[in-house]
């Protein structure tokens, strides 16, 4: 059987679900594919929070999230429900660290309105944190939480409103570039007059193109019971990361009664389809005696899990056509950051498939130079 649509989309993480919703709402005729059910734990996009924030180094991204801000708030307002929790971010480090330094920097460029916060200043308006005498902190208002559960029931159920097709468990088994892009399924070939590949953790088997530039690693969060529960609410403790030996960030309670914490330590390389469920000891221990030193006041671990990061060079997303067929557009958007840009990226791919430019469609978001020398049969493609 063979089945033709304006747009298909493979893969209904954040990315992808954010383009059906923005395609769908536009009146294109949309089919988004998942291999497994919305909402799932062995991709990138689940669980109850990720981090908003304005504080970056660079001030590109600076200004994205702000612009991302703004498609969060029109999202909110059509499926009129709460999608972004403000709570504040704090930046915390020793003090002169240049990555804080360029945090503040950037924040003042865009007018986010940092405040610097002494170690003193710091125990006064969040006795929470335990911090060396050396440390100071950057804190940035708009900051706040957006939930991955959340979020992608609410993009798929609005891109189903507006006439998407949304399948859950099927996968793309193989795609065929060309002028109609084809796409193979258990259930059928599908073709379409445009593409959108989004596979997150798998794009490097559907893609062979990308294999050379995109890495996928095993993260891991830990939640912790605070002895306080008030102590630790959103009103109370804003979300924050660390700029320091290793990077962690962290949130207050949310969706579940316990302090979240993420840390940085070890980036053991898997794939979509071997990675472990299992949290590196190391990974496990770093939590803790991170939290020993700096939060004390939530010691006793409640569960830990296991997720997916797909990171393009240089930290950065990848958004940009395949090297070898203008009518399929590739959506690397994590990097282990890409979150909280989602709704904004569901219309930055939208304008892909479309033709369209887009204020936002930034270059750092162009194809890596190895995958462009992989498609003209240059030295990474030797090495595949
Ligand atoms: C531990 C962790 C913490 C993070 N923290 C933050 C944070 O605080 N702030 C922030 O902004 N971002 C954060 N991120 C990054 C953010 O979660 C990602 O940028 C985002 O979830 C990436 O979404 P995606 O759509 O690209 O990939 P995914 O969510 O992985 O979606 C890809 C989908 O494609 C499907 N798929 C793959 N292959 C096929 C196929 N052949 N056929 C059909 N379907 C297929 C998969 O099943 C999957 O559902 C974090 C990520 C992790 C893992």
């Amino acid at each position: 059987m063979r089945q033709h649509v304006q747009v298909l989309i493979i893969g209904a993480g954040a990315a992808g679900s954010a383009a059906a919703y923005a395609l769908a709402r536009r009146g294109l005729n949309v089919r988004l594919l998942e291999q497994f059910q919305i909402g799932h734990t062995r991709g990138s996009s689940f669980g109850p929070s990720r981090i908003f924030r304005l504080a970056y180094e660079e001030p590109d991204y600076a200004g994205l999230a702000r612009a991302a801000l703004e498609s969060w708030r029109s999202l909110e307002r059509e499926a009129e429900q709460q999608l972004y929790w403000r709570t504040g971010g704090l930046d915390l480090g020793p003090a002169g660290t240049p990555s804080l330094e360029a945090v503040h920097t950037s924040l003042t460029a865009i007018d986010a309105a940092p405040e610097r916060l002494s170690r003193r200043e710091l125990a006064r308006r969040y006795p929470q944190w335990r911090v060396p005498a050396d440390w100071e902190a950057v804190y940035s208002p708009e900051a706040g939480i957006v939930s991955p559960d959340v979020t992608l029931r609410v993009l798929t159920d609005l891109a189903r409103h507006h006439g998407a097709q949304v399948l859950e468990g099927v996968a793309a088994l193989e795609i065929e570039p060309g002028r109609q892009p084809a796409v193979l399924t258990g259930a059928g070939t599908l073709t379409c007059d445009h593409l959108i590949v989004a596979a997150g953790a798998w794009m490097p088997r559907l893609v062979p193109q990308l294999r050379t530039s995109l890495s996928v690693t095993l993260a891991a969060s830990s939640f912790y019971r605070p002895d306080d529960l008030a102590a630790f609410q959103p009103e109370r403790f804003p979300v924050f990361i660390t700029h320091d030996e290793f990077q962690a960030y962290g949130f207050p309670v949310f969706g579940l009664p316990g302090v979240k914490l993420g840390v940085d330590v070890v980036r053991p390389i898997t794939s979509g389809d071997d990675r472990s469920f299992e949290v590196p000891a190391q990974v496990g221990e770093a939590s803790d005696t991170f939290m020993r030193r700096f939060l004390p006041g939530a010691l006793t671990v409640m569960e830990r899990s296991t997720c997916l990061i797909t990171r393009a060079p240089g930290g950065d997303f990848i958004l940009a056509a395949h090297p070898d067929c203008p009518q399929i557009t590739l959506a690397s958007p994590c990097s282990g950051h890409g979150f909280k840009f989602t709704p904004l990226l569901g219309e930055l791919l939208a304008a892909h498939a479309l033709g369209e430019g887009h204020p936002w469609q930034l270059p750092r978001f162009g194809l890596p130079a190895q995958a462009v020398d992989t498609a003209q049969g240059g030295p990474a493609a030797a090495g595949a």
